[in-house]
Protein backbone atom coordinates (compact mmCIF):
# COMPACT_ATOMS: atom_id res chain seq x y z
CA UNK A 1 0.00 0.00 0.00
CA UNK A 2 1.18 3.03 -0.83
CA UNK A 3 0.54 5.83 2.18
CA UNK A 4 1.55 9.34 2.56
CA UNK A 5 2.89 9.81 6.04
CA UNK A 6 2.43 13.68 7.52
CA UNK A 7 4.23 14.31 10.64
CA UNK A 8 3.13 17.96 11.41
CA UNK A 9 5.72 19.71 13.95
CA UNK A 10 5.42 22.68 15.65
CA UNK A 11 7.56 24.81 12.93
CA UNK A 12 8.28 21.81 11.18
CA UNK A 13 6.67 19.45 8.28
CA UNK A 14 8.22 16.08 7.64
CA UNK A 15 6.11 14.26 5.21
CA UNK A 16 7.11 11.06 3.17
CA UNK A 17 5.34 8.26 0.75
CA UNK A 18 6.08 4.95 1.62
CA UNK A 19 5.01 2.07 -0.01
CA UNK A 20 4.69 -0.50 2.84
CA UNK A 21 4.64 -4.10 1.27
CA UNK A 22 8.30 -3.70 0.71
CA UNK A 23 8.90 -0.86 3.24
CA UNK A 24 10.49 1.33 0.08
CA UNK A 25 10.61 5.12 0.82
CA UNK A 26 9.71 6.73 -2.71
CA UNK A 27 9.50 10.24 -1.10
CA UNK A 28 11.02 12.82 1.49
CA UNK A 29 10.25 16.12 2.58
CA UNK A 30 10.74 17.88 5.74
CA UNK A 31 10.33 21.60 6.11
CA UNK A 32 12.28 23.00 9.26
CA UNK A 33 11.95 26.70 10.67
CA UNK A 34 8.36 27.29 9.26
CA UNK A 35 7.67 30.38 10.26
CA UNK A 36 11.28 32.33 10.74
CA UNK A 37 12.87 34.19 7.78
CA UNK A 38 14.34 31.79 4.89
CA UNK A 39 12.34 28.53 5.16
CA UNK A 40 12.79 25.78 2.92
CA UNK A 41 11.32 22.43 2.28
CA UNK A 42 13.86 19.83 1.09
CA UNK A 43 11.76 17.18 -1.62
CA UNK A 44 13.21 14.42 -2.69
CA UNK A 45 12.15 11.48 -4.68
CA UNK A 46 13.32 7.82 -5.36
CA UNK A 47 15.25 6.22 -6.99
CA UNK A 48 17.84 8.87 -6.56
CA UNK A 49 16.88 11.24 -3.51
CA UNK A 50 18.43 14.32 -5.44
CA UNK A 51 16.91 16.86 -3.05
CA UNK A 52 15.37 19.93 -4.47
CA UNK A 53 14.83 23.21 -2.06
CA UNK A 54 11.57 25.20 -2.18
CA UNK A 55 11.10 28.05 -0.31
CA UNK A 56 8.55 28.24 1.58
CA UNK A 57 9.05 31.44 3.71
CA UNK A 58 5.77 33.09 4.22
CA UNK A 59 4.12 29.49 4.54
CA UNK A 60 2.38 28.16 7.19
CA UNK A 61 2.65 24.20 7.79
CA UNK A 62 -0.46 22.79 5.63
CA UNK A 63 0.75 25.53 2.87
CA UNK A 64 3.88 23.95 2.54
CA UNK A 65 1.94 20.61 2.59
CA UNK A 66 -0.14 22.30 -0.39
CA UNK A 67 2.60 22.81 -2.14
CA UNK A 68 4.28 19.22 -1.52
CA UNK A 69 0.89 18.01 -3.26
CA UNK A 70 1.18 20.02 -6.19
CA UNK A 71 4.87 18.52 -6.68
CA UNK A 72 3.66 14.72 -6.40
CA UNK A 73 0.91 15.61 -8.92
CA UNK A 74 2.67 17.77 -11.49
CA UNK A 75 6.78 17.25 -10.87
CA UNK A 76 8.37 15.02 -13.69
CA UNK A 77 10.05 13.17 -10.93
CA UNK A 78 7.72 12.36 -8.96
CA UNK A 79 7.13 8.52 -8.06
CA UNK A 80 3.77 8.54 -8.49
CA UNK A 81 1.10 9.43 -11.97
CA UNK A 82 -1.49 11.45 -9.80
CA UNK A 83 -2.59 11.99 -6.26
CA UNK A 84 -4.92 8.64 -6.53
CA UNK A 85 -2.65 6.56 -6.41
CA UNK A 86 -2.29 7.37 -3.15
CA UNK A 87 -3.96 4.73 -1.43
CA UNK A 88 -3.97 6.27 2.42
CA UNK A 89 -2.39 9.07 4.82
CA UNK A 90 -1.28 8.20 8.36
CA UNK A 91 -1.12 11.49 10.03
CA UNK A 92 1.08 11.86 13.33
CA UNK A 93 -1.14 12.71 16.29
CA UNK A 94 0.16 14.49 19.60
CA UNK A 95 -2.16 14.68 21.70
CA UNK A 96 -5.31 11.94 21.68
CA UNK A 97 -6.59 12.92 24.99
CA UNK A 98 -8.59 10.72 26.62
CA UNK A 99 -10.92 9.94 23.69
CA UNK A 100 -8.55 7.93 21.84
CA UNK A 101 -5.98 4.73 23.46
CA UNK A 102 -5.26 3.94 19.81
CA UNK A 103 -4.66 4.55 16.51
CA UNK A 104 -7.79 5.07 14.36
CA UNK A 105 -9.31 6.04 11.25
CA UNK A 106 -10.61 9.28 10.83
CA UNK A 107 -14.16 10.11 10.10
CA UNK A 108 -16.11 13.18 11.03
CA UNK A 109 -16.87 11.81 13.99
CA UNK A 110 -13.12 11.25 15.02
CA UNK A 111 -12.23 14.63 13.34
CA UNK A 112 -14.57 16.46 15.62
CA UNK A 113 -12.74 14.95 18.54
CA UNK A 114 -9.45 15.43 17.62
CA UNK A 115 -10.57 19.38 17.19
CA UNK A 116 -11.76 19.07 20.78
CA UNK A 117 -8.01 17.63 21.53
CA UNK A 118 -6.23 20.58 20.21
CA UNK A 119 -5.99 22.60 23.61
CA UNK A 120 -4.02 19.65 24.76
CA UNK A 121 -0.92 19.97 22.78
CA UNK A 122 -1.52 23.91 21.08
CA UNK A 123 1.83 24.00 19.38
CA UNK A 124 1.20 20.42 18.07
CA UNK A 125 -2.24 19.37 16.65
CA UNK A 126 -4.08 22.88 15.17
CA UNK A 127 -1.51 22.45 12.37
CA UNK A 128 -1.71 19.01 12.14
CA UNK A 129 -5.70 19.02 12.00
CA UNK A 130 -5.55 21.75 9.18
CA UNK A 131 -2.84 19.41 7.51
CA UNK A 132 -5.81 16.27 7.86
CA UNK A 133 -8.76 19.25 6.50
CA UNK A 134 -6.65 20.27 3.43
CA UNK A 135 -5.93 16.31 2.74
CA UNK A 136 -9.80 15.62 3.20
CA UNK A 137 -10.69 18.32 0.44
CA UNK A 138 -7.48 17.26 -1.70
CA UNK A 139 -8.10 13.37 -1.81
CA UNK A 140 -11.54 13.40 -0.11
CA UNK A 141 -11.71 9.38 -1.47
CA UNK A 142 -8.35 8.41 0.58
CA UNK A 143 -9.08 7.25 3.68
CA UNK A 144 -6.58 8.82 6.80
CA UNK A 145 -5.29 7.52 9.74
CA UNK A 146 -4.42 9.63 12.96
CA UNK A 147 -1.25 7.41 15.17
CA UNK A 148 -0.70 9.53 18.30
CA UNK A 149 1.85 10.09 20.33
CA UNK A 150 0.09 9.61 23.75
CA UNK A 151 -1.42 6.22 22.89
CA UNK A 152 1.88 4.52 24.24
CA UNK A 153 1.51 5.76 27.75
CA UNK A 154 -1.86 4.62 28.63
CA UNK A 155 -0.38 1.92 30.26
CA UNK A 156 0.93 4.52 32.98
CA UNK A 157 -0.48 4.00 36.71
CA UNK A 158 -2.67 6.12 38.51
CA UNK A 159 0.33 7.45 40.38
CA UNK A 160 2.24 8.79 37.79
CA UNK A 161 -0.68 10.07 35.57
CA UNK A 162 -3.14 12.01 38.38
CA UNK A 163 -1.94 14.94 39.44
CA UNK A 164 -2.60 16.31 43.25
CA UNK A 165 -4.98 18.46 42.77
CA UNK A 166 -8.73 18.37 44.02
CA UNK A 167 -9.79 14.87 41.97
CA UNK A 168 -13.04 16.43 40.47
CA UNK A 169 -10.38 18.53 37.40
CA UNK A 170 -9.48 14.87 36.89
CA UNK A 171 -12.89 13.48 36.41
CA UNK A 172 -14.82 16.56 35.15
CA UNK A 173 -12.12 18.25 33.18
CA UNK A 174 -9.89 15.11 31.91
CA UNK A 175 -6.88 17.01 33.32
CA UNK A 176 -4.17 13.63 34.19
CA UNK A 177 -0.33 13.52 32.76
CA UNK A 178 -0.67 11.65 29.01
CA UNK A 179 2.51 11.85 27.83
CA UNK A 180 3.85 12.33 23.66
CA UNK A 181 6.64 11.33 21.60
CA UNK A 182 5.02 7.64 22.32
CA UNK A 183 5.78 6.22 19.10
CA UNK A 184 8.95 7.42 19.05
CA UNK A 185 9.67 5.84 22.90
CA UNK A 186 8.19 2.44 21.86
CA UNK A 187 10.61 2.28 19.16
CA UNK A 188 13.88 3.68 20.79
CA UNK A 189 12.63 0.67 23.27
CA UNK A 190 12.26 -1.88 21.16
CA UNK A 191 15.53 -1.28 18.88
CA UNK A 192 17.51 -0.73 22.67
CA UNK A 193 16.23 -4.55 23.92
CA UNK A 194 17.20 -5.40 20.47
CA UNK A 195 20.94 -4.29 20.41
CA UNK A 196 21.36 -5.50 24.06
CA UNK A 197 20.21 -9.01 22.98
CA UNK A 198 17.23 -9.52 25.05
CA UNK A 199 13.62 -9.32 25.14
CA UNK A 200 11.64 -6.08 25.83
CA UNK A 201 9.68 -7.53 28.52
CA UNK A 202 12.56 -8.59 30.42
CA UNK A 203 14.48 -4.71 30.15
CA UNK A 204 14.42 -1.64 31.93
CA UNK A 205 15.27 1.74 30.01
CA UNK A 206 14.99 5.15 29.81
CA UNK A 207 14.12 6.25 26.63
CA UNK A 208 15.50 10.38 25.63
CA UNK A 209 13.84 12.07 23.05
CA UNK A 210 15.47 15.22 22.42
CA UNK A 211 14.71 16.90 19.26
CA UNK A 212 13.00 20.48 18.97
CA UNK A 213 10.36 19.30 21.63
CA UNK A 214 11.87 16.97 24.33
CA UNK A 215 10.42 13.91 26.86
CA UNK A 216 11.79 11.20 28.87
CA UNK A 217 10.35 8.01 29.45
CA UNK A 218 10.89 5.23 31.97
CA UNK A 219 9.98 1.66 29.91
CA UNK A 220 9.68 -1.12 32.58
CA UNK A 221 8.97 -4.33 30.94
CA UNK A 222 7.97 -2.91 27.45
CA UNK A 223 5.40 -0.37 29.03
CA UNK A 224 5.43 3.21 29.59
CA UNK A 225 4.93 4.13 33.32
CA UNK A 226 5.85 7.23 33.65
CA UNK A 227 7.17 10.08 31.39
CA UNK A 228 8.36 13.67 31.99
CA UNK A 229 5.73 15.29 28.97
CA UNK A 230 2.17 15.81 31.07
CA UNK A 231 -1.41 16.89 30.36
CA UNK A 232 0.36 19.11 27.33
CA UNK A 233 3.87 18.74 26.09
CA UNK A 234 4.50 21.99 28.45
CA UNK A 235 5.71 19.79 31.17
CA UNK A 236 8.81 17.86 31.99
CA UNK A 237 12.29 19.08 29.67
CA UNK A 238 13.26 22.85 28.60
CA UNK A 239 12.92 22.72 25.25
CA UNK A 240 13.16 24.55 22.19
CA UNK A 241 11.17 27.38 22.83
CA UNK A 242 8.83 25.54 25.65
CA UNK A 243 9.68 26.54 29.44
CA UNK A 244 8.82 22.50 30.55
CA UNK A 245 8.65 22.39 34.48
CA UNK A 246 8.49 25.31 36.16
CA UNK A 247 6.87 26.45 39.34
CA UNK A 248 2.97 26.82 38.57
CA UNK A 249 3.05 30.16 40.69
CA UNK A 250 5.50 31.85 38.38
CA UNK A 251 2.37 32.14 36.03
CA UNK A 252 -0.36 33.76 37.91
CA UNK A 253 2.46 36.09 39.06
CA UNK A 254 3.52 37.40 35.37
CA UNK A 255 -0.08 37.61 34.45
CA UNK A 256 -0.67 39.88 37.49
CA UNK A 257 2.58 41.83 37.26
CA UNK A 258 2.14 42.28 33.18
CA UNK A 259 -1.53 42.21 32.89
CA UNK A 260 -1.54 40.04 30.42
CA UNK A 261 -4.37 37.34 28.90
CA UNK A 262 -4.17 33.98 29.80
CA UNK A 263 -3.26 33.43 25.66
CA UNK A 264 -0.46 35.79 25.98
CA UNK A 265 0.90 33.85 28.81
CA UNK A 266 0.51 30.55 26.96
CA UNK A 267 2.56 31.67 24.19
CA UNK A 268 5.33 32.90 26.50
CA UNK A 269 4.96 29.37 27.85
CA UNK A 270 4.88 27.74 24.33
CA UNK A 271 6.54 30.18 22.03
CA UNK A 272 9.09 32.35 23.57
CA UNK A 273 10.76 30.20 26.58
CA UNK A 274 12.80 27.46 26.35
CA UNK A 275 16.40 27.71 24.44
CA UNK A 276 14.95 30.34 22.80
CA UNK A 277 14.23 32.02 25.85
CA UNK A 278 17.36 31.65 27.80
CA UNK A 279 20.05 31.86 24.94
CA UNK A 280 17.95 35.24 23.52
CA UNK A 281 19.59 33.49 20.19
CA UNK A 282 17.59 30.89 18.78
CA UNK A 283 15.42 27.44 19.58
CA UNK A 284 18.10 25.51 17.53
CA UNK A 285 20.66 23.61 19.59
CA UNK A 286 22.79 23.89 16.44
CA UNK A 287 23.08 27.58 16.64
CA UNK A 288 22.89 27.58 20.29
CA UNK A 289 26.05 25.38 20.61
CA UNK A 290 27.35 27.26 18.09
CA UNK A 291 27.32 30.60 19.94
CA UNK A 292 28.19 28.63 22.91
CA UNK A 293 31.72 27.89 21.30
CA UNK A 294 31.78 31.13 20.01
CA UNK A 295 31.92 32.78 23.80
CA UNK A 296 28.00 33.62 24.09
CA UNK A 297 27.45 33.29 27.57
CA UNK A 298 23.59 33.22 27.17
CA UNK A 299 23.64 30.03 24.94
CA UNK A 300 26.26 28.72 27.24
CA UNK A 301 23.95 28.97 29.84
CA UNK A 302 21.18 27.32 28.07
CA UNK A 303 22.94 24.84 27.03
CA UNK A 304 23.75 24.20 30.63
CA UNK A 305 20.36 24.29 32.43
CA UNK A 306 19.54 22.25 29.28
CA UNK A 307 21.47 19.37 30.20
CA UNK A 308 21.06 19.92 33.82
CA UNK A 309 17.31 19.43 33.25
CA UNK A 310 17.88 16.14 31.26
CA UNK A 311 20.29 15.01 33.91
CA UNK A 312 17.74 15.56 36.43
CA UNK A 313 14.97 13.68 34.28
CA UNK A 314 16.71 10.81 33.85
CA UNK A 315 18.11 10.51 37.76
CA UNK A 316 14.36 10.68 38.63
CA UNK A 317 13.39 7.87 36.65
CA UNK A 318 16.53 5.33 37.36
CA UNK A 319 14.47 6.30 41.09
CA UNK A 320 11.34 5.44 39.66
CA UNK A 321 12.12 1.85 38.62
CA UNK A 322 13.05 -1.00 39.80
CA UNK A 323 15.87 -2.00 37.25
CA UNK A 324 17.59 0.16 34.24
CA UNK A 325 19.71 -1.66 31.85
CA UNK A 326 19.98 1.36 29.63
CA UNK A 327 19.66 4.73 28.63
CA UNK A 328 18.50 5.55 25.37
CA UNK A 329 18.96 8.69 23.31
CA UNK A 330 16.90 9.38 19.65
CA UNK A 331 15.76 12.61 17.54
CA UNK A 332 17.60 15.70 16.58
CA UNK A 333 19.99 16.21 19.53
CA UNK A 334 19.52 13.12 20.81
CA UNK A 335 21.00 11.39 17.61
CA UNK A 336 23.06 13.95 16.40
CA UNK A 337 24.78 15.63 19.09
CA UNK A 338 27.98 13.92 20.41
CA UNK A 339 28.26 17.20 22.37
CA UNK A 340 25.25 17.37 24.43
CA UNK A 341 25.28 13.47 25.20
CA UNK A 342 29.35 13.48 26.34
CA UNK A 343 27.76 16.76 28.40
CA UNK A 344 24.59 14.79 30.18
CA UNK A 345 26.45 11.50 30.76
CA UNK A 346 29.81 13.32 32.55
CA UNK A 347 27.36 13.88 35.10
CA UNK A 348 25.76 10.58 35.49
CA UNK A 349 29.11 7.95 35.53
CA UNK A 350 28.17 7.51 39.46
CA UNK A 351 25.09 6.12 38.54
CA UNK A 352 26.54 3.53 36.52
CA UNK A 353 26.21 5.14 32.94
CA UNK A 354 29.64 5.19 31.45
CA UNK A 355 29.94 6.94 28.15
CA UNK A 356 32.75 5.88 25.51
CA UNK A 357 33.79 8.92 24.09
CA UNK A 358 35.21 7.38 20.96
CA UNK A 359 31.77 5.74 20.46
CA UNK A 360 30.01 8.58 21.10
CA UNK A 361 31.92 10.48 18.10
CA UNK A 362 29.36 10.54 15.32
CA UNK A 363 31.40 10.61 12.62
CA UNK A 364 30.45 7.97 10.27
CA UNK A 365 28.30 6.87 12.73
CA UNK A 366 25.22 8.60 12.31
CA UNK A 367 21.71 6.92 11.71
CA UNK A 368 23.62 3.72 12.89
CA UNK A 369 21.52 2.48 16.18
CA UNK A 370 24.46 1.64 18.56
CA UNK A 371 25.94 1.20 22.25
CA UNK A 372 27.81 3.79 23.27
CA UNK A 373 29.11 2.75 26.49
CA UNK A 374 32.48 1.28 27.98
CA UNK A 375 32.08 -1.93 27.54
CA UNK A 376 31.55 -2.80 31.05
CA UNK A 377 29.37 0.00 31.92
CA UNK A 378 26.55 -1.30 34.38
CA UNK A 379 23.86 0.72 32.82
CA UNK A 380 24.15 1.01 28.72
CA UNK A 381 24.03 3.89 26.80
CA UNK A 382 22.64 3.93 23.49
CA UNK A 383 21.49 5.79 20.35
CA UNK A 384 18.44 4.99 18.20
CA UNK A 385 17.71 6.82 15.01
CA UNK A 386 13.99 7.48 15.16
CA UNK A 387 11.72 6.08 12.36
CA UNK A 388 8.63 7.76 13.07
CA UNK A 389 7.03 7.78 9.48
CA UNK A 390 7.80 4.12 8.66
CA UNK A 391 6.06 2.81 12.12
CA UNK A 392 3.28 5.45 11.48
CA UNK A 393 2.75 4.33 7.54
CA UNK A 394 2.71 0.69 8.55
CA UNK A 395 0.11 1.25 11.62
CA UNK A 396 -1.53 3.37 8.77
CA UNK A 397 -2.00 0.26 6.35
CA UNK A 398 -2.63 -2.18 8.91
CA UNK A 399 -5.87 -0.18 9.91
CA UNK A 400 -6.96 0.50 6.50
CA UNK A 401 -6.69 -3.34 5.49
P1 LIG B 1 11.19 17.78 16.14
O1 LIG B 1 10.99 17.70 17.61
O2 LIG B 1 10.64 19.03 15.53
O3 LIG B 1 10.85 16.51 15.39
P2 LIG B 1 13.97 16.99 15.68
O4 LIG B 1 13.85 15.67 16.35
O5 LIG B 1 14.28 17.02 14.22
O6 LIG B 1 12.75 17.96 15.97
O7 LIG B 1 15.13 17.82 16.45
C1 LIG B 1 15.44 19.13 16.12
C2 LIG B 1 16.55 19.58 17.05
O8 LIG B 1 17.70 18.75 16.86
C3 LIG B 1 16.98 21.02 16.82
O9 LIG B 1 17.20 21.69 18.06
C4 LIG B 1 18.32 20.82 16.12
O10 LIG B 1 19.21 21.88 16.36
C5 LIG B 1 18.82 19.58 16.80
N1 LIG B 1 19.92 18.97 16.03
C6 LIG B 1 19.88 18.36 14.84
N2 LIG B 1 21.14 17.98 14.46
C7 LIG B 1 21.98 18.39 15.45
C8 LIG B 1 23.39 18.32 15.68
N3 LIG B 1 24.20 17.74 14.81
N4 LIG B 1 23.87 18.85 16.82
C9 LIG B 1 23.06 19.45 17.71
N5 LIG B 1 21.73 19.54 17.56
C10 LIG B 1 21.19 19.03 16.46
Amino acid sequence: MIVLVVNAGSSTLKCQLIQTDGKIRLMKALAERIGAAGACMEVAFAPDFREQTVPVEGCTVPECLSILLDMLERDPDSPIASLDDIQAVGNRIVAGGEYFSESTLIDDEAFEKLTRCEELAPLHNPPADACIRLLRERLPHTPEAAVFDTAFHTTMPPKAYLYPLPQRYYQDYGIRRYGAHGTSHRYAAQQAANLLGRPLKDVGLITCHLGNGGSITAVNHGESIDTTMGFTPLEGLMMGTRSGSIDPAIVTYIMRRDSISFEEMDRILNKESGILGVSGLSADMRDVLAAADAGNEHAALAVDMYVYRVQKAIGSFYAAMTRTDAVVMTAGIGENSAELRARVFAGLAHMGMILDLEKNDVTGQIGVNRIISIDDSPIKICVVTTDEEMRIARETSALVD
